[in-house]
């Protein structure tokens, strides 16, 4: 089979955070700051991606604002040709580094949002004040030039704010917004019965996006996410495994994407050992799922395959317990009622977040201790 080079890379530079997002997608047991990839290693790994042929680097994490080399590592993926576009929660960005990151030659920024009330955003975001230093962010970016998304992800607190949301990424300054109803991976799916809305409330932002597309034309693009719990069809995860895009972690593992790890049985490759090109043609893990023939029935003999590729591995795995299964997002797949079991039983939960919580030196409690 011949695999055609990747066209993107998500850089999770660090998990470190200040905020404590409920429906945050990092895995359970974060990365130390210890074991992170240090300045050279990720400069060489953004060359190693632009000489493959990646066009697109996110600098994510965790809060890559977090890194304080963050400014030196933009100046290199620049120099390096990529298009760098910084995926934060503004929370340790001031004017002066903003403006050191646009010198470095940064090119767009997506900026997270909550809510637009303040309580309760920071009730959200596990994190006081978060609220009004993301609008000075926001402020901040749109004046030195800099294209500004923003990104919101949605659940039940704050579905009803929606329409809000999008009047307000216009009134910032951003020329487009992300409504991305939240996936279940990682942190969130310990949230799902607090996150997940109603059909009814889903069918409802539909229509408001729909309504504001229209209404907006011309002052803001808005992508939306539909949420696989109410979808008849999954989403083409990541356009297919192994096709498009790679994810590196802060300690430098290789991932098909961001949740790959919760996967039992795959191996990973790390870049502080093999070339990123070797990683992407022949890591185990990388090839455990491309092509079709790993697929089970009803996705091997399904029309669709080659459109959404049987869907997203993960989530099979996480609620069939075997990563080869079709996405129960899929009205065809044996295990679909599972997801309308989750969204019955979310509606009948209370409805409080389980938050991570921090040492005292600034390492998130790993998740079985900061349950106890
Ligand atoms: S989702 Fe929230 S907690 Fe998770 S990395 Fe992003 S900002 Fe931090
Ligand atoms: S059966 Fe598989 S390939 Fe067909 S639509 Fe469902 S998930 Fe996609």
């Amino acid at each position: 089979m011949s695999i055609a080079p990747p066209l993107g890379l998500l850089a999770e530079l660090t998990h470190r955070c200040p905020l404590a997002c409920p429906y945050c997608s990092n895995p359970l047991d974060l990365e130390r700051r210890s074991g992170e990839l240090d300045t050279a290693t990720w400069i060489r790994v953004f060359e190693e991606a632009a000489a493959l042929g990646v066009l697109q680097l996110h600098l994510s994490g965790g809060e890559p604002a977090a890194r304080a080399d963050l400014v030196e590592l933009t100046r290199g993926a620049a120099r390096a040709g990529l298009y760098t576009n910084l995926i934060t929660s503004g929370i340790g960005l001031d004017g002066a580094r903003l403006e050191a990151l646009a010198g470095a030659g940064l090119d767009h920024v997506q900026l997270s949002v909550q809510h637009v009330r303040a309580e309760e955003a920071d009730l959200i975001a596990g994190f006081a004040g978060a609220h009004a230093r993301k609008r000075g962010v926001a402020r901040e970016l749109v004046e030195l030039g800099l294209p500004l998304t923003i990104n919101a992800v949605i659940h039940r607190a704050n579905i009803a704010a929606v329409d809000e949301l999008v009047r307000e990424a216009v009134d910032l300054g951003a020329r487009r917004i992300e409504v991305a109803h939240s996936q279940y991976y990682g942190w969130a799916l310990k949230n799902r019965a607090a996150l997940l809305p109603s059909a009814a409330q889903v069918a409802e932002t539909r229509a408001t996006v729909e309504r504001l597309s229209a209404e907006l034309l011309g002052a803001i693009v808005i992508d939306y996410v539909a949420p696989d719990y109410f979808a008849r069809f999954p989403k083409p995860c990541m356009n297919g495994w192994g096709r498009r895009s790679m994810n590196v972690t802060p300690s430098g593992r290789v991932l098909p994407c961001h949740a790959a790890e919760t996967i039992p049985g795959l191996t990973f490759w790390s870049v502080r050992e093999r070339p990123l090109a070797a990683i992407w043609r022949e890591s185990p893990a990388f090839n455990a799922f491309r092509g079709s023939e790993w697929m089970r029935e009803p996705c091997r003999s399904c029309p669709r395959k080659e459109i959404d590729f049987g869907g997203c591995r993960c989530q099979a795995f996480a609620i069939t317990g075997d990563p080869r299964n079709a996405d129960p997002a899929c009205a065809y797949a044996p295990a679909h009622g599972s997801m309308d079991a989750a969204v019955a039983a979310a509606q009948a939960s209370a409805g409080a977040f389980a938050y991570r919580r921090y040492t005292r030196s600034g390492e998130r409690v790993p998740a079985a201790a900061a349950e106890s």
